[in-house]
């Protein structure tokens, strides 16, 4: 088991305290590191431009779905039929999902917590290791395999992915060009929300999840509990700018070293060296040297500087 546990980098031991705390629902494996950062869209953009170049124009020749919960609700016969023999066009990122487009329809998967991606140049690699594998895409040249040791993720097929419940119901991406100060300031004017549940709600401003809504709200002095309508359009503007830059930030580094699919203990390393506020409870702030705070918000954690965030 703990092979499993073991690519879970210096990013994630870092984050060991929000792990705790967000959590504490979960079984802790041995190791006690709770890999609970779900990838949000910097990590997943990050894999589909490195995983792109190994899978385009490549033929599916069989698909084997180990764990049928993986492709929940459809079923491994379904999700067989429809890909079998399909050609994979290319890559690409909505939200916090990663598509596949085919020749017929689209390969769609959400990672959760901790799915992972993993190619093999000889498929029957893929199969003789001890390595955990969930669901498997032998093509004519590789095999691509989904990995996920605790079944949240999931690879599905659809015919479009306005047929697909979770990418139907996505709002604006947080990396598209759409993602502008004006349709910002038209979301928050609608919402008597508390900011930080705004900016995970996926339906609303896809792509950002726990740590890049703290570190977000962290960049643009913006308390997590501040309600959106009340928002000046100043701070608008601000907090936009602080997303945007914060995400490309993240994805900068996604990207220095990329995904190596080949090593099964790939992980993203130096993200945390762009953290100033996520899984830093008690640690000083970084502009103004007061203790961050962590309050529960949704039932996730939340962190903030008291003093620099209003
Ligand atoms: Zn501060």
């Amino acid at each position: 088991m703990s092979t499993q546990w073991e690519r879970w980098t210096r990013f994630r031991l870092l984050c060991i305290n929000a792990h705790t705390k967000d959590c504490a629902a979960w079984w802790i494996p041995e190791s006690s590191i709770l890999p609970c950062a779900m990838p949000e869209a910097p990590e997943v953009e990050a894999v589909a431009r490195s995983l792109r170049p190994y899978v385009k124009d490549k033929l599916i020749r069989r698909v084997h779905v180990r764990h049928p919960i993986a492709v929940r609700p459809q079923s491994p016969a379904t999700l067989k039929r429809k890909t079998q023999g399909a050609r994979i066009l290319g890559a690409e990122r909505r939200g916090k999902y990663l598509l596949l487009p085919l020749d017929q329809g689209y390969l769609v998967l959400h990672f959760k917590f901790d799915g992972q991606l993993l190619w093999f140049d000889q498929p029957e690699d893929a199969l003789a290791r001890s390595t955990h594998v969930d669901v498997t895409i032998e093509t004519n040249a590789g095999m691509l395999a989904f990995v996920d040791p605790r079944h949240l993720g999931r690879v599905q097929w659809f015919e479009d992915p306005a047929a697909s419940p979770g990418l139907r119901a996505l709002g604006v991406d947080a990396f598209s060009s759409e993602f502008t100060v004006a349709r910002l300031a038209e979301i928050c004017r609608t919402s008597r929300r508390p900011l930080k549940l705004l900016l995970m709600d996926q339906s609303r401003i896809a792509g950002i999840g726990n740590i890049y809504s703290n570190e977000a709200l962290w960049r643009a002095r913006l308390g997590p509990d501040r309600i959106c309508s009340m928002l000046t359009a100043q701070e608008i503007h601000r907090l936009h700018k602080a997303v945007v830059s914060v995400l490309n930030r993240a994805l900068e580094c996604c990207l220095h070293p990329a995904p190596d699919f080949r090593d099964p203990r790939w992980w993203f390393n130096g993200l945390e060296t762009i953290l100033r506020a996520y899984g830093r409870e008690g640690k000083p702030c970084a502009r103004c040297g007061s203790l961050i705070r962590r309050i529960e918000q949704g039932g996730r954690s939340s962190f903030y500087c008291p003093r620099c965030q209003r």
